[in-house]
């Protein structure tokens, strides 16, 4: 059971359809008055990988999918890069409904919403989750009850906590801001994916040693 750190639960929603009608209607934050379309995650539900950004955006907003605008495509691209398979994994978000002009939530809207995420990942079960970027991680570390720091001192380390990998990495639209970071953005997926194979094949030590995994 993951530590909801007082946070409320919907450990009484047995499947992810339930989840999004929730979400979909949900008014728990004033995000939801500048929303078009609540965003509920999407993809397999028995995902090798579990990718957590940040919010809709306004393409996200008007199609109520989660990364179908610039941010997407360089997440699709990168993904390809390293030999990630798009149906192979489930995308979420830390806030489901779009802040006004493109804002970052604060952090009152995140621990909000987290509830659905702490669902996600207890419906997903996914050994590795991947938060893109300060709110993601702030998310997923409200979730397990830690602090994991900010996205450009952990991003590219795989981190181990509740018995879940995190793989923090820069959320995409911090690449389109800055693209110097583009390499790094495809090597640490490229990373991902090494690590989703040998998942499989080593041994736990094996992989601590390896990937230089930090118990946190
Ligand atoms: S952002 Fe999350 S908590 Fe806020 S209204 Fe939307 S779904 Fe509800």
């Amino acid at each position: 059971m993951l530590n909801m750190g007082g946070m409320f639960s919907y450990s009484d929603m047995e499947s992810l359809g339930e989840l999004c009608n929730a979400i979909s209607s949900c008014k728990k934050c004033d995000l939801y008055f500048s929303r078009k379309n609540a965003v509920c995650g999407f993809g397999n539900v028995k995902p090798k990988l579990l990718i957590v950004g940040e919010a809709p955006g306004s393409k996200e907003d008007d199609m109520g999918k989660p990364f179908v605008g610039r941010s997407g495509k360089l997440l699709d691209k990168a993904l390809e890069y390293a030999g990630i398979l798009k149906h192979e994994i489930y995308i979420s978000n830390s806030v489901r409904c779009r802040p006004k002009i493109g804002r970052a939530p604060k952090i009152s809207e995140i621990r909000k919403c987290s509830g659905y995420l702490s669902s996600e990942i207890s419906l997903l079960k996914p050994r590795i989750i991947v938060p893109m970027g300060n709110s993601a991680i702030k998310s997923v570390g409200l979730i397990l009850g830690i602090n994991l720091g900010r996205i450009s001192e952990v991003q590219g380390s795989i981190l181990y906590a509740d018995g879940k990998y995190l793989a923090p990495q820069f959320h995409p639209a911090a690449i389109l801001r800055d693209p110097k970071k583009l390499e790094r953005f495809k090597d640490n997926f490229l990373k991902v994916s090494g690590f989703m194979e040998d998942l499989h094949v080593k041994a736990p030590e094996g992989l601590f040693i390896d990937y230089k995994v930090r118990r946190i």
